[in-house]
């Protein structure tokens, strides 16, 4: 079975030179993305795939829950280089409706190690608590939390210091906020956008858990 995809890429790799010859030596050659991604690992949502950009065009971090956290050593590297060296002017943190992690920090289970790592959404859906009580069904409970989550997410990164310092650089760079539905494939822009610290502070000033 695992030689299906070396098989599969022989003819990915056949099928790109067809269409354009030079496309890997102009890869190997620069990285201009003008995007960074900070997605959910999950498989459903590959990044490149879902908004129509080639390799080299979308600079990628993905963790389980689409996380932002501000002592991950791999996350700060991640946006570090692309802010740093790329300077792109977008960065588009795209949760997903229904996404795994965010149903494992809501329930009760123990699993270990991870339960730390999803941490940080059991603390959201316990400031949530009010809102999330009311809603008896756990998909339904799920999603909300998934949203709510992008919220944070969009928070946190607005708040990392690499993000500040671009600013301060006057750096053009957009913070975004989207969540992508795996039964339609289409984006919603949940119109979280930050563009400037004072964006953040306005963005952290909206009450958590409104309508939606
Ligand atoms: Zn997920």
């Amino acid at each position: 079975m695992i030689d299906t995809l070396i098989r599969n890429n022989m003819a990915w790799a056949r099928a790109r030179m067809r269409a354009e010859s030079p496309f890997f030596m102009r890869l190997s050659e620069q990285q201009a993305t003008e995007y960074l991604w900070i997605g959910c690992s999950a498989s459903q949502v590959p990044a490149n795939e879902v908004v129509g950009l080639d390799p080299g065009e979308l600079f990628v971090h993905r963790n389980m829950e689409n996380l932002a956290p501000s002592r991950d050593v791999n996350f700060l590297s991640v946006l570090q280089c692309p802010l740093k060296v790329l300077k792109v002017g977008h960065s588009i943190v795209c949760g997903h409706y229904g996404c795994g992690g965010v149903r494992a920090a809501l329930d009760s289970d123990r699993r270990g190690l991870i339960d730390y790592w999803l941490q940080p959404v059991a603390d959201l859906a316990h400031r949530c608590a009010e809102r999330l009580d009311a809603i008896t069904d756990f998909t339904t409970k799920v999603n909300d939390t998934c949203q709510q989550n992008m919220r944070a997410q969009v928070e946190y990164v607005g708040r990392n210091r690499f993000v500040f310092d671009a600013w301060c650089r006057w750096q053009t760079l957009a913070i975004h906020g989207w969540i992508y539905p795996i039964r339609d494939g289409l984006i919603r822009n949940l119109d979280l956008t930050v563009e400037k610290a004072r964006d953040v502070e306005t963005l952290a000033r909206r009450s958590w858990c409104p309508d939606g």
